[in-house]
Protein backbone atom coordinates (compact mmCIF):
# COMPACT_ATOMS: atom_id res chain seq x y z
CA UNK A 1 0.00 0.00 0.00
CA UNK A 2 1.23 3.52 -0.80
CA UNK A 3 2.60 5.38 2.22
CA UNK A 4 0.52 8.41 3.30
CA UNK A 5 2.60 11.55 3.77
CA UNK A 6 0.73 14.52 5.19
CA UNK A 7 2.24 18.02 5.11
CA UNK A 8 0.77 20.80 7.27
CA UNK A 9 1.58 24.07 5.50
CA UNK A 10 1.74 25.25 1.90
CA UNK A 11 4.55 27.83 2.17
CA UNK A 12 8.12 27.42 0.96
CA UNK A 13 8.84 24.64 3.49
CA UNK A 14 5.62 22.70 2.92
CA UNK A 15 5.81 22.83 -0.87
CA UNK A 16 9.51 21.99 -0.83
CA UNK A 17 8.73 19.01 1.42
CA UNK A 18 5.83 17.78 -0.71
CA UNK A 19 7.87 17.98 -3.94
CA UNK A 20 10.82 16.17 -2.40
CA UNK A 21 8.61 13.47 -0.86
CA UNK A 22 6.93 12.79 -4.20
CA UNK A 23 10.31 12.86 -5.96
CA UNK A 24 11.70 10.32 -3.51
CA UNK A 25 8.73 7.95 -3.55
CA UNK A 26 6.61 8.36 -6.69
CA UNK A 27 3.97 5.98 -5.34
CA UNK A 28 3.48 7.92 -2.08
CA UNK A 29 0.12 9.54 -1.35
CA UNK A 30 1.29 13.12 -0.64
CA UNK A 31 -1.27 15.52 0.77
CA UNK A 32 -0.75 19.19 1.74
CA UNK A 33 -3.04 21.26 3.98
CA UNK A 34 -2.92 25.04 3.86
CA UNK A 35 -5.15 27.72 5.34
CA UNK A 36 -4.43 29.95 2.36
CA UNK A 37 -6.10 30.10 -1.08
CA UNK A 38 -2.81 29.63 -2.94
CA UNK A 39 0.54 27.89 -2.91
CA UNK A 40 3.46 28.20 -5.30
CA UNK A 41 3.93 31.97 -5.18
CA UNK A 42 6.73 34.17 -3.95
CA UNK A 43 5.69 36.29 -0.94
CA UNK A 44 9.12 37.92 -1.23
CA UNK A 45 7.89 39.89 -4.24
CA UNK A 46 4.87 41.44 -2.49
CA UNK A 47 6.64 44.61 -1.23
CA UNK A 48 8.05 45.15 -4.72
CA UNK A 49 4.60 45.03 -6.32
CA UNK A 50 3.41 47.52 -3.69
CA UNK A 51 6.40 49.70 -4.67
CA UNK A 52 5.60 49.26 -8.39
CA UNK A 53 9.01 47.76 -9.13
CA UNK A 54 7.25 44.52 -10.12
CA UNK A 55 4.26 45.47 -12.29
CA UNK A 56 1.66 42.97 -11.03
CA UNK A 57 0.94 40.19 -8.55
CA UNK A 58 0.42 37.58 -11.28
CA UNK A 59 4.18 37.54 -11.85
CA UNK A 60 4.72 36.23 -8.31
CA UNK A 61 2.94 32.97 -9.05
CA UNK A 62 5.40 30.30 -10.08
CA UNK A 63 3.04 27.35 -10.39
CA UNK A 64 -0.68 26.78 -10.89
CA UNK A 65 -3.03 24.42 -9.09
CA UNK A 66 -2.81 22.15 -12.15
CA UNK A 67 0.99 21.98 -11.78
CA UNK A 68 0.55 20.28 -8.43
CA UNK A 69 -2.31 18.07 -9.63
CA UNK A 70 -0.13 16.83 -12.47
CA UNK A 71 2.75 16.21 -10.07
CA UNK A 72 0.42 14.02 -8.00
CA UNK A 73 0.43 16.29 -4.96
CA UNK A 74 -3.01 16.61 -3.40
CA UNK A 75 -3.36 20.13 -2.00
CA UNK A 76 -6.28 21.00 0.26
CA UNK A 77 -6.65 24.79 0.12
CA UNK A 78 -8.30 26.92 2.82
CA UNK A 79 -8.29 23.91 5.08
CA UNK A 80 -7.11 24.19 8.66
CA UNK A 81 -5.49 21.38 10.60
CA UNK A 82 -6.71 21.74 14.17
CA UNK A 83 -4.41 19.16 15.74
CA UNK A 84 -2.60 15.86 15.39
CA UNK A 85 -2.11 12.80 17.55
CA UNK A 86 1.18 10.94 17.25
CA UNK A 87 -0.03 7.88 19.20
CA UNK A 88 -2.86 7.19 16.71
CA UNK A 89 -1.07 8.80 13.73
CA UNK A 90 -3.96 11.02 12.72
CA UNK A 91 -4.46 14.68 11.93
CA UNK A 92 -7.73 16.46 12.76
CA UNK A 93 -8.85 18.56 9.83
CA UNK A 94 -11.57 21.19 9.86
CA UNK A 95 -14.37 19.95 7.57
CA UNK A 96 -12.70 16.56 6.95
CA UNK A 97 -12.49 14.99 10.40
CA UNK A 98 -9.69 12.57 11.26
CA UNK A 99 -7.17 11.73 8.55
CA UNK A 100 -4.53 9.02 8.98
CA UNK A 101 -0.85 9.41 8.13
CA UNK A 102 2.24 7.24 8.00
CA UNK A 103 4.63 10.22 7.95
CA UNK A 104 3.83 13.79 8.97
CA UNK A 105 5.68 16.99 8.10
CA UNK A 106 4.93 20.13 10.11
CA UNK A 107 5.61 23.30 8.07
CA UNK A 108 3.30 25.78 9.78
CA UNK A 109 5.66 28.74 9.32
CA UNK A 110 5.58 32.02 11.17
CA UNK A 111 3.30 34.70 12.58
CA UNK A 112 4.34 38.31 13.16
CA UNK A 113 4.90 38.92 16.86
CA UNK A 114 1.92 40.55 18.57
CA UNK A 115 2.96 44.20 19.09
CA UNK A 116 1.54 43.82 22.61
CA UNK A 117 0.12 47.36 22.80
CA UNK A 118 -3.43 48.77 22.93
CA UNK A 119 -5.27 49.27 19.65
CA UNK A 120 -4.29 46.16 17.69
CA UNK A 121 -8.01 45.58 17.01
CA UNK A 122 -8.24 48.74 14.86
CA UNK A 123 -8.57 48.42 11.10
CA UNK A 124 -5.88 49.58 8.66
CA UNK A 125 -3.18 47.62 10.46
CA UNK A 126 -1.49 45.72 7.66
CA UNK A 127 0.40 42.45 8.31
CA UNK A 128 1.99 41.57 4.94
CA UNK A 129 1.71 37.84 4.26
CA UNK A 130 -1.05 36.22 2.22
CA UNK A 131 -0.94 37.28 -1.44
CA UNK A 132 -4.76 37.56 -1.77
CA UNK A 133 -4.85 40.01 1.11
CA UNK A 134 -1.88 41.85 -0.41
CA UNK A 135 -3.86 42.32 -3.64
CA UNK A 136 -6.68 43.86 -1.58
CA UNK A 137 -4.30 46.04 0.44
CA UNK A 138 -2.66 47.27 -2.73
CA UNK A 139 -5.95 48.99 -3.63
CA UNK A 140 -6.15 50.47 -0.12
CA UNK A 141 -2.66 51.95 -0.61
CA UNK A 142 -4.03 54.02 -3.51
CA UNK A 143 -6.00 56.07 -0.97
CA UNK A 144 -3.35 56.25 1.77
CA UNK A 145 -1.62 59.59 2.34
CA UNK A 146 0.54 58.78 5.37
CA UNK A 147 1.74 55.50 6.83
CA UNK A 148 3.88 54.25 9.71
CA UNK A 149 6.03 51.15 9.38
CA UNK A 150 6.44 49.49 12.76
CA UNK A 151 9.93 47.98 13.17
CA UNK A 152 12.91 48.02 10.88
CA UNK A 153 12.90 44.27 10.22
CA UNK A 154 13.82 43.03 6.71
CA UNK A 155 10.15 43.38 5.70
CA UNK A 156 10.04 46.80 7.37
CA UNK A 157 12.96 47.96 5.24
CA UNK A 158 11.24 46.77 2.08
CA UNK A 159 7.93 48.38 3.02
CA UNK A 160 9.50 51.77 3.83
CA UNK A 161 11.03 51.76 0.34
CA UNK A 162 7.77 50.58 -1.27
CA UNK A 163 5.60 53.22 0.45
CA UNK A 164 8.05 55.98 -0.48
CA UNK A 165 7.90 54.79 -4.09
CA UNK A 166 4.11 55.06 -3.89
CA UNK A 167 4.41 58.71 -2.88
CA UNK A 168 3.05 58.02 0.62
CA UNK A 169 4.36 60.10 3.54
CA UNK A 170 6.24 57.37 5.37
CA UNK A 171 7.49 57.07 8.95
CA UNK A 172 9.57 54.26 10.40
CA UNK A 173 9.44 53.49 14.13
CA UNK A 174 12.05 51.19 15.65
CA UNK A 175 13.51 50.70 19.13
CA UNK A 176 17.02 50.13 17.73
CA UNK A 177 19.61 52.82 17.11
CA UNK A 178 19.62 52.15 13.37
CA UNK A 179 17.63 50.04 10.91
CA UNK A 180 17.99 46.25 11.09
CA UNK A 181 20.37 46.77 13.99
CA UNK A 182 20.48 43.08 14.92
CA UNK A 183 21.94 42.22 11.53
CA UNK A 184 23.78 45.26 10.19
CA UNK A 185 26.49 47.69 11.17
CA UNK A 186 25.68 51.41 11.30
CA UNK A 187 28.05 52.36 8.46
CA UNK A 188 26.52 49.72 6.17
CA UNK A 189 22.94 50.87 6.77
CA UNK A 190 23.70 54.64 6.85
CA UNK A 191 23.48 55.17 3.06
CA UNK A 192 20.17 53.25 3.00
CA UNK A 193 18.77 55.57 5.66
CA UNK A 194 20.08 58.61 3.75
CA UNK A 195 18.34 57.42 0.58
CA UNK A 196 15.05 56.97 2.49
CA UNK A 197 15.33 60.53 3.83
CA UNK A 198 15.97 61.73 0.26
CA UNK A 199 12.69 60.03 -0.67
CA UNK A 200 10.90 61.92 2.12
CA UNK A 201 10.75 59.26 4.87
CA UNK A 202 11.00 60.23 8.55
CA UNK A 203 12.97 57.80 10.70
CA UNK A 204 12.25 57.42 14.41
CA UNK A 205 15.02 55.31 15.99
CA UNK A 206 15.41 54.57 19.71
CA UNK A 207 11.63 54.88 19.73
CA UNK A 208 9.24 52.38 21.28
CA UNK A 209 5.74 51.62 20.06
CA UNK A 210 3.18 52.24 22.82
CA UNK A 211 -0.14 51.91 21.00
CA UNK A 212 -2.39 52.41 17.99
CA UNK A 213 -5.01 55.16 18.36
CA UNK A 214 -8.24 55.79 16.45
CA UNK A 215 -11.94 55.08 16.41
CA UNK A 216 -12.47 51.92 14.40
CA UNK A 217 -9.58 52.77 12.08
CA UNK A 218 -6.03 53.65 13.06
CA UNK A 219 -5.45 57.41 12.99
CA UNK A 220 -2.15 57.60 14.87
CA UNK A 221 0.71 55.40 15.98
CA UNK A 222 1.64 56.17 19.58
CA UNK A 223 5.31 56.03 20.54
CA UNK A 224 7.68 56.88 23.38
CA UNK A 225 8.44 60.02 21.35
CA UNK A 226 4.84 61.14 20.77
CA UNK A 227 2.00 60.36 18.34
CA UNK A 228 2.46 60.06 14.59
CA UNK A 229 -0.73 60.71 12.59
CA UNK A 230 -1.35 58.17 9.81
CA UNK A 231 -3.99 56.43 7.66
CA UNK A 232 -2.23 53.05 7.80
CA UNK A 233 0.25 51.14 9.97
CA UNK A 234 2.29 48.31 8.49
CA UNK A 235 3.22 45.92 11.29
CA UNK A 236 6.62 44.38 10.53
CA UNK A 237 7.44 42.87 13.91
CA UNK A 238 9.72 39.89 14.39
CA UNK A 239 8.68 36.57 12.85
CA UNK A 240 7.71 34.07 15.55
CA UNK A 241 7.49 30.34 15.03
CA UNK A 242 3.90 29.15 14.60
CA UNK A 243 4.09 26.00 16.69
CA UNK A 244 0.51 25.90 17.98
CA UNK A 245 -0.48 22.50 16.57
CA UNK A 246 2.98 21.02 17.16
CA UNK A 247 3.20 21.98 20.83
CA UNK A 248 -0.39 20.85 21.45
CA UNK A 249 0.68 17.46 20.07
CA UNK A 250 3.59 17.30 22.53
CA UNK A 251 6.37 18.05 20.02
CA UNK A 252 9.39 19.60 21.74
CA UNK A 253 10.32 23.22 21.11
CA UNK A 254 13.58 24.88 22.13
CA UNK A 255 15.24 28.04 23.37
CA UNK A 256 14.31 30.03 20.25
CA UNK A 257 10.68 28.80 20.57
CA UNK A 258 10.89 26.79 17.35
CA UNK A 259 10.35 23.06 16.88
CA UNK A 260 13.56 21.19 17.70
CA UNK A 261 14.79 19.09 14.77
CA UNK A 262 17.84 16.94 14.14
CA UNK A 263 19.94 17.20 10.98
CA UNK A 264 17.37 15.08 9.11
CA UNK A 265 14.68 17.61 10.18
CA UNK A 266 13.10 14.94 12.37
CA UNK A 267 11.28 16.14 15.51
CA UNK A 268 11.01 14.65 18.98
CA UNK A 269 8.07 12.43 17.88
CA UNK A 270 8.34 9.25 15.80
CA UNK A 271 7.54 9.75 12.08
CA UNK A 272 7.09 13.51 12.47
CA UNK A 273 9.40 15.94 10.63
CA UNK A 274 9.35 19.73 10.58
CA UNK A 275 10.80 22.43 8.35
CA UNK A 276 10.84 26.18 7.78
CA UNK A 277 10.07 29.07 10.08
CA UNK A 278 8.30 26.88 12.65
CA UNK A 279 11.67 25.24 13.48
CA UNK A 280 14.92 26.37 15.07
CA UNK A 281 18.34 25.55 13.63
CA UNK A 282 21.84 25.96 15.13
CA UNK A 283 23.93 28.89 13.89
CA UNK A 284 27.10 27.47 12.31
CA UNK A 285 29.43 29.72 14.30
CA UNK A 286 27.90 29.70 17.78
CA UNK A 287 25.80 26.52 17.53
CA UNK A 288 23.09 28.54 19.31
CA UNK A 289 19.61 27.76 17.89
CA UNK A 290 18.09 30.53 15.79
CA UNK A 291 14.64 30.85 14.26
CA UNK A 292 12.87 32.87 11.58
CA UNK A 293 15.34 32.57 8.72
CA UNK A 294 14.36 33.09 5.07
CA UNK A 295 12.12 31.52 2.45
CA UNK A 296 15.24 30.03 0.87
CA UNK A 297 16.18 28.29 4.10
CA UNK A 298 12.59 27.11 4.54
CA UNK A 299 12.51 25.61 1.06
CA UNK A 300 15.84 23.79 1.53
CA UNK A 301 14.73 22.46 4.91
CA UNK A 302 11.47 21.30 3.36
CA UNK A 303 13.45 19.37 0.76
CA UNK A 304 15.41 17.63 3.49
CA UNK A 305 12.32 16.83 5.56
CA UNK A 306 10.34 15.58 2.55
CA UNK A 307 13.15 13.38 1.25
CA UNK A 308 13.73 11.76 4.64
CA UNK A 309 10.03 11.35 5.41
CA UNK A 310 9.59 9.48 2.12
CA UNK A 311 12.44 7.09 2.90
CA UNK A 312 15.42 8.89 1.34
CA UNK A 313 18.47 10.34 3.03
CA UNK A 314 19.42 14.03 3.22
CA UNK A 315 20.87 16.19 5.92
CA UNK A 316 20.64 19.88 6.81
CA UNK A 317 23.69 21.62 8.26
CA UNK A 318 23.84 24.47 10.78
CA UNK A 319 23.36 27.76 8.96
CA UNK A 320 25.75 30.66 8.39
CA UNK A 321 22.76 32.91 7.49
CA UNK A 322 23.63 34.47 4.16
CA UNK A 323 21.18 37.31 3.40
CA UNK A 324 20.72 40.09 0.89
CA UNK A 325 18.02 42.60 0.01
CA UNK A 326 17.25 45.90 -1.64
CA UNK A 327 16.53 48.84 0.66
CA UNK A 328 16.21 52.44 -0.46
CA UNK A 329 18.64 52.90 -3.34
CA UNK A 330 20.94 50.16 -2.06
CA UNK A 331 21.49 46.45 -2.17
CA UNK A 332 22.75 45.29 1.22
CA UNK A 333 23.71 41.86 2.45
CA UNK A 334 26.03 39.76 4.50
CA UNK A 335 26.73 36.41 6.01
CA UNK A 336 26.90 35.28 9.62
CA UNK A 337 27.19 38.26 12.02
CA UNK A 338 27.54 42.02 11.75
CA UNK A 339 30.67 43.33 13.41
CA UNK A 340 28.54 45.08 16.04
CA UNK A 341 26.77 41.89 17.05
CA UNK A 342 29.90 39.74 16.92
CA UNK A 343 31.69 42.21 19.18
CA UNK A 344 28.72 42.35 21.56
CA UNK A 345 28.69 38.57 21.72
CA UNK A 346 32.46 38.40 22.12
CA UNK A 347 32.54 35.84 19.35
CA UNK A 348 36.16 36.07 18.19
CA UNK A 349 37.30 35.57 21.75
CA UNK A 350 34.79 32.93 22.74
CA UNK A 351 34.97 30.53 19.83
CA UNK A 352 37.77 31.91 17.66
CA UNK A 353 35.68 31.55 14.53
CA UNK A 354 34.71 34.01 11.79
CA UNK A 355 32.54 37.01 12.56
CA UNK A 356 30.98 37.53 9.17
CA UNK A 357 30.97 39.70 6.12
CA UNK A 358 28.79 42.67 5.11
CA UNK A 359 28.46 44.97 2.15
CA UNK A 360 26.28 47.65 0.55
CA UNK A 361 26.19 48.26 -3.19
CA UNK A 362 24.37 51.17 -4.74
CA UNK A 363 21.66 50.11 -7.17
CA UNK A 364 22.31 50.93 -10.85
CA UNK A 365 21.48 54.48 -11.85
CA UNK A 366 22.05 55.97 -8.39
CA UNK A 367 25.85 56.48 -8.36
CA UNK A 368 27.83 56.62 -5.10
CA UNK A 369 30.48 54.48 -3.47
CA UNK A 370 29.97 50.90 -2.45
CA UNK A 371 30.79 49.86 1.12
CA UNK A 372 32.30 46.62 2.18
CA UNK A 373 33.61 45.15 5.40
CA UNK A 374 35.85 42.72 3.61
CA UNK A 375 39.07 44.33 4.83
CA UNK A 376 38.24 43.37 8.36
CA UNK A 377 36.72 39.97 7.87
CA UNK A 378 37.33 39.07 4.26
CA UNK A 379 39.18 35.84 4.69
CA UNK A 380 36.71 34.15 7.00
CA UNK A 381 33.66 35.76 5.42
CA UNK A 382 34.59 34.57 1.97
CA UNK A 383 35.29 31.12 3.25
CA UNK A 384 31.75 31.06 4.56
CA UNK A 385 30.36 32.34 1.27
CA UNK A 386 32.39 29.73 -0.59
CA UNK A 387 30.99 27.07 1.74
CA UNK A 388 27.47 28.22 0.91
CA UNK A 389 28.21 28.04 -2.81
CA UNK A 390 29.62 24.54 -2.32
CA UNK A 391 26.47 23.56 -0.43
CA UNK A 392 24.31 24.90 -3.24
CA UNK A 393 26.33 23.00 -5.85
CA UNK A 394 25.99 19.85 -3.77
CA UNK A 395 22.27 20.56 -3.54
CA UNK A 396 22.02 20.78 -7.32
CA UNK A 397 24.08 17.60 -7.73
CA UNK A 398 21.56 15.92 -5.46
CA UNK A 399 18.86 16.95 -7.94
CA UNK A 400 17.05 19.19 -5.48
CA UNK A 401 15.86 22.64 -6.48
CA UNK A 402 18.40 25.26 -5.44
CA UNK A 403 17.48 27.24 -2.38
CA UNK A 404 15.57 30.44 -3.03
CA UNK A 405 13.13 29.16 -5.61
CA UNK A 406 10.24 28.54 -3.31
CA UNK A 407 7.24 26.88 -4.88
CA UNK A 408 9.04 25.26 -7.81
CA UNK A 409 8.67 21.54 -7.97
CA UNK A 410 11.76 19.42 -8.50
C1 LIG B 1 6.01 39.79 2.60
C2 LIG B 1 7.05 38.73 2.67
C3 LIG B 1 8.31 38.98 2.15
C4 LIG B 1 9.29 37.98 2.18
N1 LIG B 1 10.52 38.23 1.65
C5 LIG B 1 11.45 37.26 1.59
C6 LIG B 1 12.70 37.46 0.95
O1 LIG B 1 12.96 38.55 0.42
N2 LIG B 1 13.58 36.43 0.90
C7 LIG B 1 13.31 35.21 1.45
O2 LIG B 1 14.13 34.30 1.39
N3 LIG B 1 12.13 35.00 2.09
C8 LIG B 1 11.20 35.99 2.16
N4 LIG B 1 10.00 35.75 2.75
C9 LIG B 1 9.78 34.42 3.32
C10 LIG B 1 9.54 34.42 4.83
O3 LIG B 1 10.30 35.35 5.50
C11 LIG B 1 9.61 33.05 5.46
O4 LIG B 1 10.93 32.68 5.75
C12 LIG B 1 8.93 31.96 4.68
O5 LIG B 1 7.65 32.36 4.26
C13 LIG B 1 8.82 30.73 5.57
O6 LIG B 1 8.18 29.71 4.88
P1 LIG B 1 7.41 28.59 5.67
O7 LIG B 1 6.88 27.65 4.65
O8 LIG B 1 8.23 28.05 6.76
O9 LIG B 1 6.20 29.35 6.39
P2 LIG B 1 5.01 30.27 5.90
O10 LIG B 1 5.35 31.00 4.67
O11 LIG B 1 4.61 31.04 7.12
O12 LIG B 1 3.85 29.25 5.51
C14 LIG B 1 3.11 28.59 6.51
C15 LIG B 1 2.04 27.75 5.85
O13 LIG B 1 1.41 26.97 6.84
C16 LIG B 1 0.00 27.06 6.70
N5 LIG B 1 -0.57 26.77 8.02
C17 LIG B 1 -0.18 27.23 9.22
N6 LIG B 1 -0.91 26.67 10.21
C18 LIG B 1 -1.78 25.83 9.60
C19 LIG B 1 -2.80 24.95 10.07
N7 LIG B 1 -3.07 24.81 11.37
N8 LIG B 1 -3.51 24.24 9.14
C20 LIG B 1 -3.28 24.37 7.81
N9 LIG B 1 -2.29 25.17 7.32
C21 LIG B 1 -1.58 25.88 8.21
C22 LIG B 1 -0.25 28.45 6.14
O14 LIG B 1 -1.49 28.52 5.51
C23 LIG B 1 0.93 28.54 5.16
O15 LIG B 1 0.60 27.87 3.95
C24 LIG B 1 9.00 36.73 2.75
C25 LIG B 1 7.71 36.50 3.28
C26 LIG B 1 6.76 37.47 3.26
C27 LIG B 1 5.39 37.19 3.81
Amino acid sequence: MAQRIVVIGGGAAGIGAAGAAKGTDRSADVRVYTEFEDVGYSPCGIPYVHGREIPDFERLFMATRETYDKAGIDIHYETRVTGFYTDRKIVSVQGEGEVGYDKLIVATGFDYADPGVPGTDLSNLYYVKNIRRAIEWDKVLDGVKSAVVVEASPLGLEMVTALCHRGIETHLVDPGAWALSVATDPDIIAPVQDSWREKGATLHFNTTLTGFAGTGTVRAVQTSDGDIACDLAVVCTKKEANTAVATAAGIRTGSASGVIVDERMHTSAADVWAAGDCTEIPHSVTQIPIQGLSGSHAYSQGKVAGTNAAGGERRYQPVSVPWGMMAGDWMIGGVSFSETLATALGIPHVVGRPRGHQGARRLPGHGGQDRDHHQRVRHHGERLLAADRRAERADRAGRAEPAGRAGVLR
